[in-house]
């Protein structure tokens, strides 16, 4: 029957753009959502804001101070490596 071989070749070219838009979308998605991660994790200076230290920091919500540091230095101690931190980063921005 002409009229449902039609329709059956619209249907599976149909299906078929719809698996490949989902493949498509889900890699994006998938891929995105990796790299948007790594992006992010890249974007964040996770250096230890003591000038000279090597060490990584936990990120923003220990202030950028490593392990070592934060045992280390007090809490105003530690901010002050954060405003000299900054200071630098502005002095090298403008
Ligand atoms: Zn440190």
């Amino acid at each position: 029957m002409p009229t449902n071989h039609r329709l059956s070749t619209l249907l599976d070219r149909f299906v078929t753009q719809l698996a490949g838009e989902i493949a498509t979308r889900a890699r994006r998605e998938l891929g995105s959502a990796g790299l948007g991660k790594r992006a992010a994790r890249q974007k964040l200076d996770m250096r230890c804001r003591v000038d000279g230290c090597k060490n990584r920091s936990r990120g923003p919500r220990f202030g950028y101070i490593c392990d070592v540091h934060q045992e280390k230095l007090s809490k105003r101690q530690q901010q002050a490596a954060r405003d000299a931190w900054n200071e630098k980063r502005d002095v090298r921005r403008a």
